[in-house]
């Protein structure tokens, strides 16, 4: 049983279903998730003069010295072969005469990205998705919320979830695969779609998986900003291809910053727009692509240069506002190489799992890869599991929809306040103590019609108390995580 039908669910499905029956529970329509959004590509050492040495080095170099040696080697050795597969299922990657066209984001010392044009997430997804819905052995279940792990004896044995009008069913299975994504929406700007509520985390934690590295969360520099609009991503690419970022005032102030001007890493350039926007007392600073002709930028973006053109931003004409957002979660539940989590039966991968690749900061375009080879290593790995257990249908406490509002926009404001880019041990407390209270409140408050909306608010809060945990008890400044009160990260 598979939680979450993003590129890690569908990978895992698809391997499994060579060994019996799979079913993928997934809270929207299948193609709802954090991959169908990914625009730059996926990290693999295809290109004649790149090696998996040189992945695995920028990959440890980028991780600041927390990676996970062993499964960064099985990542980076893994993944010419995991495209190798997409491609085997029909996804189409930009080529240039018969080779992969290969681009290069922050952080890489070659050209090592695959990519569709800006929306390889899409073409991933749809490859995937496509192959899931044409395989027997496979059954999806859209508009189906997991609400809670099925227990027997210290084992996962199924899965009991909501489904859209007919209510709570118990899904029972030898194994279970959470791939249930990220947790974007427990901050006020973040580049995730409204299905990233961190429902992996809250339902891991409740049947007490190991949980770790939540701290580290990534914030990517530029996405844009636009009081109608949803953070929408400005994708690294275009700072590859020479966009500059300047302040209000027109003044390219990445020289004031880092040496590697808008090619230093992304938290080095998340930090340095926030700060910038602090000194000037601005909302947003600017990413200027003006250097560049329409037709190379409809080529290369075309999804992004469309949805600019919608807001009346003309991207060789015009400068394009940003902020940091909240993007990625490098933390997550603790697992070996084959995605087993500390809960017998329990795999997970994908951004709810903490493999050990990321270790203090993701390196660009390793996620949907790791998705991906952990996905198919678990796949193979729960060929042997057996679980006799059943599970009865525990009744799930939702809180009124308004109280859910009101609870999910409080936690929303102290995560922002307190648990961004710069961190403070007062602001942590702070967080801390905000956290506990609404998750006393939400306990309290009496049981109300089931809206999938309040459970997920509960989620996010055991999320962000696992974040905020980890950011208390982190007393040095690696990679992610920056405490002003702890100095500066050299
Ligand atoms: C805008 C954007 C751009 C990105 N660009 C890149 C990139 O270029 N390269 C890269 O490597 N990474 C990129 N990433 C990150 C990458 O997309 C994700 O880390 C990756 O797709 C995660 O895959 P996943 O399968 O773990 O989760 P997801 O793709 O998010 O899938 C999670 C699934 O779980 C379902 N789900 C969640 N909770 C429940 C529940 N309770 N019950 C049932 N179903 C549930 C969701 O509906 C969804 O189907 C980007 C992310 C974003 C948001």
């Amino acid at each position: 049983m598979v939680i979450g039908s993003g590129l890690a669910g569908l990978t895992f499905a698809l391997g499994a279903a060579s060994h019996g029956k799979v079913g993928v529970l997934t809270k929207g329509e299948i193609t709802e998730s954090n991959t169908t959004w990914a625009q730059g590509g996926i990290a693999a050492a295809v290109g004649e003069a790149d090696s998996w040495e040189l992945h695995e080095r920028d990959t440890l170099i980028a991780g600041a010295g927390l990676c996970d040696e062993a499964a960064v080697r099985f990542l980076v050795q893994q993944a010419p072969e995991a495209i190798s597969w997409l491609q085997s299922l029909g996804a189409r990657f930009d080529s240039d005469g018969g080779d992969l066209s290969l681009g290069r984001e922050g952080g890489h010392s070659r050209n090592r990205i695959v990519h569709h044009a800006d929306r390889t997430g899409w073409e991933v997804e749809r490859a995937v998705s496509e192959a899931v819905r044409s395989n027997p052995d496979i059954s999806v279940f859209e508009n189906t919320f997991a609400t809670r792990l099925l227990m027997d004896e210290g084992r996962c044995v199924g899965v009991q979830a909501h489904i859209e009008g007919m209510g709570e069913r118990i899904f029972t299975a030898n194994s279970v695969m959470l791939a249930s994504g990220g947790c974007g929406k427990m901050y006020q700007h973040t580049t995730n779609p409204s299905v990233a509520t961190a429902d992996g985390i809250g339902l891991a934690a409740a049947a007490g998986a190991q949980i770790a590295n939540m701290e580290f969360m990534q914030f990517h520099p530029t996405t844009l900003f636009h009081t109608q609009m949803r953070s929408f991503l400005i994708s690294e690419a275009v700072r590859g291809a020479g966009g500059t970022l300047r302040n209000h005032l027109g003044r390219r102030f990445m020289y004031d910053y880092d040496t590697r001007l808008e090619l230093a890493p992304r938290d080095i350039v998340a930090r340095s727009i926030e700060a910038e926007m602090k000194k000037h007392q601005t909302w947003c600073v600017y990413l200027d692509t003006t250097h560049l002709l329409e037709p190379q930028l409809t080529h290369e973006f075309p999804t992004i240069y469309e949805r600019l053109q919608t807001i009346g931003v003309e991207m060789e004409k015009d400068w394009i506002p940003v902020v940091p957002a909240q993007h990625y979660s490098c933390g997550g539940v603790v697992t070996d190489l084959q995605g087993r989590t500390s809960i017998p039966g329990l795999y997970a991968a994908g951004e709810v799992s903490c493999t050990g690749v990321h270790g203090a900061n993701r390196l660009a375009s390793n996620s949907l890869l790791e998705a991906m080879v952990f996905a198919r290593s678990a796949s193979y790995a729960c060929v042997n599991e057996r679980a006799e257990g059943t599970g009865k249908i525990e009744p799930i406490h939702a809180i009124s929809e308004a109280e859910a509002i009101r609870i999910r926009r409080s936690l929303q404001k102290t995560m922002t306040e307190n648990v961004g880019i710069v961190r403070t041990f007062d602001g942590l407390q702070k967080a801390a103590r905000v956290i506990k209270t609404l998750i006393g409140e939400y306990d309290r408050l009496p049981n109300a019609p089931y809206s999938q909306y309040a459970v997920e608010a509960k989620n996010l809060l055991l999320g962000a108390e696992n974040v905020v945990a980890g950011a208390i008890a982190r007393t040095e400044n690696v990679g992610l995580h920056y405490n002003s009160d702890l100095g500066i990260i050299e």
